[in-house]
């Protein structure tokens, strides 16, 4: 199998990690995984942790951009992102159902603690779950920089505290009356 992403390289037999069957790229080290082999590995060693990233870091990554081949089929891979945390994104052949992870990637998913969910990166959930908390990194990011970090920080307490009282309605009319001691309604 030659490899699609530096169109330099075979695909070789290997074992990530010591853990499961993939093929490893002779030339740019990049990892094809079938997630078959993933969770039937996950199957059998239910216990087994995977190991801590090793001398891991951002800039040791390849990240392609541009879109990538099924080194299988030759059909075109879906890129999907793995956290909301990461821009990185994973290839996925769904054709064959197969993850290519460029050089690196593995050592990121294992960094962001979800190595051990590879096969469920690629689902509906995980992508709807990764776009709800995208957004409300992004809201977050709003209201602290509108109201700065201490308010923000001190707003959100009352926010928690309030919507814990059994009281609350009264307690927020209380607090947004232009003035709760006046007779007038
Ligand atoms: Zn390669």
């Amino acid at each position: 199998m030659n490899c699609t992403s530096c169109k330099n390289g075979v695909l070789r037999p290997s074992f990530i990690d010591g853990l499961f069957r993939g093929h490893t790229c002779t030339n740019c080290e990049g990892n094809w995984i079938l997630i078959e082999d993933f969770v039937s590995w996950k199957e059998q060693n239910p216990e087994h942790q995977i190991p801590e990233p090793t001398e891991w870091s951002e800039d040791k990554l390849d990240d392609t951009a541009s879109a990538l081949l099924c080194p299988v089929t030759g059909t075109i891979m879906r890129k999907f992102k793995v956290s909301a945390k990461t821009p990185h994104r994973v290839d996925y052949s769904t054709a064959v159902g197969g993850i290519w992870l460029d050089k690196g990637e593995w050592e990121l998913l294992k960094s962001e603690g979800i190595a051990g969910s590879l096969n469920n990166l690629v689902t509906q959930q995980w992508q709807t779950k990764i776009r709800e908390e995208s957004a409300s990194n992004t809201f977050a990011e709003i209201y602290q920089s509108k109201f700065g970090t201490d308010n923000y920080a001190k707003i959100k307490e009352i926010r928690e505290w309030l919507n814990a009282q059994p009281q609350k309605a009264d307690l927020r009319a209380y607090l947004l009356a232009e003035n709760p001691y006046s007779a007038i309604e």
